[in-house]
This record gives C-alpha cells, structure tokens and sequence, in this order.
C-alpha cells in the first residue's frame, strides 16, 4: 500500500470517560503536528469497548477539544474521505482483514476459555514466569478445529508472533527501541464476539486513514512492537511513530484524582482561558529552545516540532497553570475576555451584563483583570459594577464602618463629590485629598470606608478608579445608603 507524501495525524481517543490533561496535550501535540506540516488532523473514535463506553464521554471529549480550540479536518461528526471515523462503524473493515490473515496462515483461530486462559497465567506466576499465552491453539490440526467448531465454540483469533529475532520501534522522540520477540505472544486479534482488539483496530485504521504520523502517549510503546507485527502481517506500510512523555505529579507518581483536577471540563468551569490551558498543556514536554513562555496558537503552530518533544516525563504544576491563566486574562483581547466572561457572569446571576453596552463592560474588565486568576474571580471581582445589592464584607464593617463619625465622614464625601463639575478619576482624588486634608485625617480613615461602601469589599482596584466608573449618581447613592446602614447597625450593640 502506497501512502501519500502528506502529513496524516490522528488522535484517537477511547470514550470511556472525559478528556484529561493527557489526552488534550497529546490531541494537542498531533494538532500542531499536522498545522505546522499543512497536514491532516483527523479525530477517530475507538469506542469498541461496548461495555465501558459512554455517550456523555463522547460529548465531553469533542467538547473539549473544540473549546481548546483543536479543530480536526476528519472526524466522526464531520466526515471525511476515510470514514467512519469510529471504530463501532467499522467492524466489517476488521473482519474482513482478520480474514485475510487467517486465509495466509498468519494468524490462526483459538478456543481456549477464558477459565482456561486465567489458570494458565496463574500457573505461570505461581512459577515466577511472565505469563504469556502458550500457543496451544497455534498447532491444532484441521480436524481438531471441526471438533470446535462443532461444538458451537467461537474462537477469536490470534496473530503468530515469530518466537525468535526483535523488532526495532524507531521513534521519533525517543530514537530506536528494540522489543526482543520472546517478550511477546501471540496475542488476539479479534475477540471470539467478533469485536477487534485495540492493536488491530488501530493498525487497520491507522493504514486505511492513511495516517503518516502515530503520535500517542508513551503508555502505548509496549503495543508499538506488536503493531509492527500486524502491519507486517497484512502488508501495510509503516507509518512514523512518536510517543510523547508521560505526565507526572509533583511527586513523581502517576497523576491521579487525588492531584485535583486534571480534565479539561473541570478546567473549564474553574474558569480557566482556554489559550492558557493550551499554552501550558504546549509546554508539558515540548520545549521552545528559549526562555520564552507565552505562545499563542499560531506561535506554537510555527514553532512546533517533534525533534523539541522530550523523552523525559513532565511534571504537571498547577499553581504554573494558573500564573498562566492570569497572564492570559492580561494579554486577551478585551473582546475576547468579555466572550469567554459571559458564561460565568451568567452563573453569577448577572444575566443583564449585556445591557449595560460593551464600553462600560470592557471597562470594567480591564480595571479588575490584573488582579484575577479565573474567569470566575474576574467576575466576583467586577459583579458591584452591575449591582446595587452586595453585602458588605463583615470584617471590613468591623475595621471600617463601626467606628465614631464614619457615618458623617462618608455623608460629607458625599457632598464634595456631589459639588464637582465632572466626575473624572483626577477630579475625584483631587476633592477627596483636599478632603482629607481639611479634616486632619489620614488617608485610610476616608478611603477604606468609602471603598467598603462603593463595592462592598476591603480589597480592589484603585477607589478613583472605581468611582470614576461607577459614576457621580451611583457613587452617591452608595455613600448614602452606606451611612444609613451605618446608623442603623451604631444603634445594634456591636
Ligand atoms: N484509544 C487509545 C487510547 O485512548 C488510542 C491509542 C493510540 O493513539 O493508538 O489510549
């Protein structure tokens, strides 16, 4: 079989459960792959596991990948000239090749139970031996096979792997990997149901997709000899391979849930950017030969090459993950900020952003943004610019508010700001420093009481700044409904 000069790259998820940071960056390094060859990205489904496979996964994972941004050329939902893209679809493809090998004599029906299969593996434990099937069904005459046969077994079936020699896996990351053939058995091919193993389905379509490039996670190198195997056996020609790192813990160990979160999804409702999580996800075993760290799509799409993937595993950081989402809600677009922020304004009950018009909301946005680490900081921290009815933070009504005059300090902010021409952020500073001064006070005595009743909380950006946008009327209002609040709460014992 001939393939075509052009760059084929494919990720081929398994939908038995959501998309974790693994799968994302290894759909994510065959993304760029294929961008930066002016190849083919093609998205197949390996859903032949009928007992494990779940729709909702199904949906997570093209989910997922659409909102990093990863958009394939071929795929289940879409089409392509190589289609079905998922493995359920494509059973009479396997059986019909699985055909082909057994008419050559390369592969050969077994019989064997599982039960029997099972002890026998036991035995071999029990003995210090690495279990392996014994080839018992390899020798059976054609008589012994109609004895089967008759007796209504279904057999699956098994590939003759060669007893002796080696097979040389040539990486493109991790260079030549030779298999030593006694390692290996004669695994099955089709299961006795008439459902294909991975190692053939994979091979049957990774050749039939015409897939140059086999880019998969480094758990997969094991099954790359017994792959060769099958692509020997039926004639195809082998594609590149290249099996990106693993990704570690902090500690070293297997990234697991007790790590926190490690799916996309649950990124996503976190409130992470997806152009942070694919500049991060980028960087988890890729390596740009520079100090640089920020890269955006098209950054990584130029720069992307294998021969920069380690061999060494790479250690997921999460506190790194988010110094990148917040650099990310920096660097975005204001546009963009505001697109990726409806959703959660949304959750927050702050359905009516929209109304307020883009100027005002961009404002906004571009004052808290430094200070966020998520999208949904970015609109805990924006939500008093779009309502009246927040709370005041308890500890800032204990340090700020129950004080003696703070009632009439803010009544006469009020004033002055109620005197001013226009209501600019100089214009508001200069009235409330000249304020201050008049009264004998320190700073914080007129600031920190004001900003507790502007916006509610202690902490923000710079009260001018914040008045300024608000408004003289809000402002106003603010202030008085502050003070009342205050003569209300001086007559409660404190
Ligand atoms: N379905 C396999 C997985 O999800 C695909 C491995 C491969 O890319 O060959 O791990």
């Amino acid at each position: 079989m001939q393939f075509s000069l052009s760059v084929r790259v494919r990720f081929a998820p398994s939908p038995t459960g959501s998309l974790h940071i693994g799968g994302a960056r290894t759909a994510l390094f065959n993304f760029l792959f294929a961008r930066s060859r002016g190849g083919q990205f093609v998205l197949r489904l390996e859903d032949t596991d009928f007992e494990r496979h779940q729709v909702e996964a199904e949906t997570n994972i093209l989910n997922s990948l659409r909102w990093l941004g990863l958009e394939w050329d071929e795929g289940p939902d879409c089409g392509g000239p190589y289609g079905p893209y998922r493995q359920s679809q494509r059973l009479e493809l396997y059986q019909r090749e699985a055909k082909r090998l057994l008419e050559a004599g390369l592969a050969y029906p077994c019989y064997c139970t599982p039960e029997v299969l099972a002890a026998e593996r036991e035995k071999m434990r029990r003995e210090g031996k690495v279990p392996r099937y014994t080839g018992r069904c390899r020798e059976l005459s054609p008589q012994e096979r109609a004895e089967w046969e008759s007796r209504g077994v279904k057999p699956a079936l098994r590939l003759k792997v060669p007893a002796e020699g080696s097979i040389v896996v040539r990486d493109l990351i991790r260079g030549e990997v030779v298999f030593d053939c006694a390692t290996l058995d004669d695994f099955v091919i089709m299961k006795s149901s008439g459902v294909p193993t991975y190692n053939f389905a994979c091979v049957v379509d990774d050749a039939q997709m015409r897939i140059s490039h086999v880019i998969r996670a480094e758990e997969h190198l094991s099954n790359t000899p017994k792959q060769i195997l099958v692509y020997r056996a039926l004639g195809y020609e082998l594609p590149a391979f290249a099996h990106v790192p693993m990704i570690l813990a902090p500690d070293r160990s297997k990234l697991s849930k007790r790590h926190g979160a490690t799916g996309v999804e649950e990124f996503r409702t976190q409130g992470l950017v997806p152009e942070a999580l694919l500049n991060y996800l980028a960087l988890l075993g890729w390596s740009p030969g520079s100090e640089q760290e920020i890269f955006s799509k098209e950054d990584l799409i130029a720069r992307f090459s294998l021969e920069a993937v380690s061999k060494h595993a790479a250690v997921y950081d999460v506190q790194k993950l988010f110094w990148f989402n917040s650099q990310y809600l920096n660097l975005l677009p204001l546009e963009r900020l505001y697109e990726l922020a409806i959703p959660f304004f949304r959750q927050a009950g702050l359905d009516q952003v929209e109304k307020w018009g883009r100027d005002y909301v961009f404002q906004v946005l571009a004052t808290v943004r430094s200070r966020a680490r998520t999208l949904v900081e970015l609109v805990d921290m924006s939500s008093y610019f779009f309502r009246d009815d927040f709370a005041y933070d308890p500890q800032g009504v204990a340090k700020f508010f129950l004080r003696p005059g703070v009632a009439e300090l803010l009544r006469e902010g009020k004033a002055v700001l109620a005197s001013l021409p226009s209501f600019g952020e100089a214009e508001v500073e200069a009235a409330y420093r000249e304020l201050i001064k008049r009264k004998g006070i320190k700073g914080g005595d007129l600031i920190h009481p004001t900003r507790l009743a502007l916006t509610g909380r202690t902490v923000g950006p710079g009260l001018f700044e914040i008045m300024a946008l608000l408004g003289r009327e809000r402002c106003l209002e603010r202030l008085e409904r502050a003070a009342a609040w205050i003569e209300r709460s001086g007559e409660l014992p404190v």
